[in-house]
C-alpha cells in the first residue's frame, strides 16, 4: 500500500537572500505548508492525485505570492496571458489552456478541457470561451494585476527592456546596487510558475501546471507550463512532473516526459532520472529552473538548477516539508 504524497512548487529562480526579511521568507514557507497541508487533506481523505493537484493549484493561482493567477507577471504590453495544464497518470488523459485573461482559475480551465473535451489544448480566445461555457469563473483581467507585478515590469522595462525575465532572479541585481528586491527569490529574476504532483493511495498519479509566464514577455508567447511533455506530464507507469524555469529551453529538451521516459527505457530511478534533465542536459543550453515530481512507489524529487525553488511535499499522516533554498 502506498502512502499518498503530494509535492509542490511556486517557481524557481536566483535569490535575495542577504536581502530577505525573517518575515518575508516565513510568509512564503506558511504559504507553502498551508497549501500541502489542503492537498495532503484531499489525499487523506481517499481522495485522487487529480483532485489533489487541482486543489494545490487552484490554491496557489489564488495566493498573490505566486505567479499564476491573481499576481501573475505582466506581459511586455502591460496584460496578462495565463497558460496551465493537467494530466492523468492513470488515463493519460490531459487538458490545457494557453494565453487566456479572463478566467480565475486557470487549472479548472485546463480539467474541464481534460474531462468534457475531445481535444487537449485550447488557447485564447477560444480557450475564453470553452471556458465561459462551462461554467467557470470569469474575471475582469485586472483581477490578476497586482502592484508589485506591475512595478517589476516597469523595472525590467527601464533596466532591461531586451529581457522577458524569469519570475524570482534577485541577488544579482543586489550586487549591482539596484534597489533589493521583496521576494525571497528575487521577483524580477524568479520563475514564477506553480505546480502540483501526486501520487494518491490507489497508485494513481496526476500533475498539474499553472503560470503567468515570465515577465516582459512578447503577446501572444507560450512557455512549456501547457505543453504535455515539456512542463507537465503524468503516467502511473513513471511518475508526475511539473517544471519551472525558462520555458524555451524546457520545451526544447521535452524535460517533463524526459524523466518519465529515462524511468520507462532506461529503469532510471525517479532521482536520477530528474536530476539528470535539470542539472545535466538543461544547463548545456542554458536551460534554468527545477522540477517536482513523484514516482508511483511515493517517491518525490524536487531538483533545481537555480539557486532557490519554492518548494515542499507532504506525505499522509506526516508534517509537510517546505523549502526556499538550497
Ligand atoms: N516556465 C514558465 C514559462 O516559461 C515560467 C516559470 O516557470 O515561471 O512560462
Amino acid at each position: 500500500m502506498i502512502q499518498p504524497v503530494i509535492a509542490i512548487h511556486g517557481g524557481a529562480g536566483a535569490m535575495s537572500r542577504a536581502a530577505m526579511s525573517p518575515e518575508k521568507e516565513q510568509e512564503y514557507l506558511s504559504a507553502l505548508e498551508s497549501i500541502l497541508t489542503a492537498g495532503q487533506a484531499v489525499l487523506a481523505r481517499g481522495g485522487s492525485a487529480l483532485d489533489a493537484v487541482t486543489e494545490a493549484v487552484r490554491l496557489l493561482e489564488d495566493c498573490p505570492l505566486f505567479n499564476a493567477g491573481h499576481g501573475a507577471v505582466f506581459t511586455s504590453a502591460g496584460t496578462h496571458e495565463l497558460d496551465a495544464a493537467i494530466m492523468d497518470g492513470a488515463t493519460l488523459r490531459s487538458g490545457a489552456i494557453a494565453n487566456v485573461n479572463c478566467v480565475r482559475n486557470p487549472v479548472f480551465a485546463a480539467r474541464k478541457v481534460m474531462e468534457t473535451s475531445k481535444h487537449v489544448l485550447f488557447v485564447g480566445e477560444g480557450a475564453e470561451a470553452f471556458a465561459k461555457e462551462a461554467g467557470l469563473e470569469i474575471v475582469d483581467p485586472s483581477y490578476f494585476s497586482t502592484e508589485a507585478r506591475r512595478e517589476q515590469l516597469l523595472r525590467v522595462q527601464r533596466e532591461t527592456p531586451e529581457a522577458a525575465v524569469l519570475d524570482h532572479d534577485g541577488q544579482a541585481m543586489v550586487a549591482r546596487g539596484q534597489p533589493a528586491p521583496a521576494d525571497p527569490l528575487d521577483a524580477d529574476k524568479k520563475f514564477g510558475t506553480v505546480g502540483a504532483v501526486a501520487v494518491d493511495a490507489q497508485g494513481n498519479l496526476a500533475a498539474a501546471t499553472s503560470t503567468g509566464g515570465i515577465t516582459n514577455k512578447q503577446v501572444g508567447r507560450v512557455g512549456d507550463a501547457p505543453l504535455i511533455g515539456a512542463g507537465t506530464y503524468a503516467s502511473n507507469k513513471t511518475c508526475a512532473v511539473s517544471t519551472t524555469g525558462t520555458g524555451e529551453m524546457f520545451i526544447r529538451m521535452v524535460a517533463a516526459y524526459d524523466v518519465a521516459a529515462q524511468m520507462e527505457y532506461c529503469g532510471a530511478s525517479l532521482e536520477t532520472a530528474a536530476d539528470r534533465v535539470v542539472m545535466e542536459k538543461l544547463p548545456t543550453i542554458g536551460g534554468k529552473g527545477g522540477l517536482v515530481a513523484v514516482d508511483a512507489q511515493g517517491n518525490v524529487a524536487l531538483p533545481f538548477n537555480t539557486e532557490g525553488m519554492y518548494r515542499g511535499y507532504a506525505r499522509v499522516g506526516e508534517k509537510p516539508v517546505t523549502a526556499i533554498y538550497r
